[in-house]
């Protein structure tokens, strides 16, 4: 792929340029989704140790001017933090091309007129069943009826395009595939099925806990035709309906299909670590340097030796892959 670098921008040594910052605005969560958290939830970040929104927005904007273009907000649950709205309009006001959220919905219906407001350009929803009791044996919490809702007040006040991040796993959701293109058909949302990773709080992940992209996309293509959309830097796989139907499908494949060759994308955790990959074993602290009072020319070297430091791929897998000792939710997915 043809890359436009620029002079400021945040290249690795693989030649891969940094476009886009997923920021993780708090590591809680109202759900207890099982392939994330356990019943109890975590040990949450002290909030002393989680950075404010004028620190975010500093970070943010060092970022805007090293070329990236796009951020998302996400968590934990990025909506469990008090007046998000108010970053937001402080992340509009530095100007990205692209910016939106991922959610479990859940304090959607209630926020996404303020957000839209504020500036927030999309949202993406995640959803893992369509039936209430799965649901809730899903994310040990009974939410189903409120997420819909969330997902149609989104779609109403213009949070466009909604999309559905829904990951499957075997015996658990895989019979509900065809409900969720269904769902896409009828809702004019974008549904895209995600390989499960192994990133959860409880470890133990094995293969058979994944359904692959593959599977995924034989089955959809037995009974609908598809039409392959161009691929961007984005992982996912995205298709449109061949007999015109609103919605689309994706399928990223995290785990058998990589996407690290073209990977553009930073992250900033709640607590103020930069990391370059989900499944980085390292990550650099920006919170203690930045209270510390270092300049933006002193925060930017720091970022830029990390940036060049990133690996080429994770390794998921292959016999010496070890889980990240940070998980998902203390990530920001
Ligand atoms: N709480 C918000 C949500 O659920 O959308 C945002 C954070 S959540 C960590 C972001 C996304 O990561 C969700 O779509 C979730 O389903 C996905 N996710 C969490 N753990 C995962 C795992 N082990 N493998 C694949 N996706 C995962
Ligand atoms: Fe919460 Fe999202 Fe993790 Fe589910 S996947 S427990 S909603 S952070």
């Amino acid at each position: 792929m043809m890359r436009h670098v620029r002079g400021d921008d945040l290249v690795d040594a693989f030649g891969r340029v940094v476009r886009d910052l997923r920021i993780s605005v708090t590591d809680r969560c109202d759900l207890r989704c099982s392939y994330c958290m356990p019943p109890e939830g975590l040990e949450w970040i002290p909030s002393e140790e989680v950075l404010t929104f004028e620190e975010i927005a500093r970070l943010a904007a060092l970022f805007k001017g090293v070329g990236v273009s796009s951020v998302r907000l996400t968590g934990g649950e990025p909506l469990v933090r008090a007046r998000l709205a108010d970053l937001v309009s402080d992340l509009r006001l530095i100007g990205f091309e692209d910016l939106s959220m991922t959610t479990n919905g859940t304090g959607l219906a209630r926020n996404a007129r303020k957000l839209k407001d504020a500036g927030l350009h999309r949202v993406n929803v995640s959803i893992d069943s369509l039936l209430s009791h799965r649901y809730e044996e899903i994310t040990r919490r009974s939410m189903l009826a409120q997420v819909l809702q969330g997902i149609e007040v989104a779609m109403t006040v213009g949070l466009a395009p909604v999309k559905i991040n829904c990951v499957v796993m075997p015996g658990t959701n895989d019979d509900e595939i065809l409900d969720f293109v269904e769902f896409a058909r009828l809702s004019g949302c974008q549904v895209r099925f995600i390989e499960n990773m192994p990133l959860g709080a409880q470890g133990g992940w094995s293969p058979e806990q994944m359904f692959p992209a593959v599977s995924i996309l034989a089955l959809v293509e037995d009974r609908y035709d598809l039409a392959e959309l161009p691929r961007s830097s984005a992982p996912a796989r995205l298709f449109a309906f061949a007999d015109g139907s609103p919605g689309g499908i994706g399928v990223i494949a995290s785990v058998t299909a990589p996407f690290c060759e073209t990977c553009d994308r930073l992250r900033l955790t709640a607590d103020g670590a930069m990391r370059t990959c989900l499944f980085a074993h390292g990550e650099l602290d920006l919170r203690g340097p930045m209270r510390a009072g270092a300049s933006d020319d002193e925060l930017l070297a720091l970022i830029r030796a990390e940036v060049h430091a990133k690996g080429r791929g994770h390794e998921i897998g292959a016999a010496g892959f070890r889980q990240p000792v940070r998980v998902m939710s203390r990530i920001g997915g």
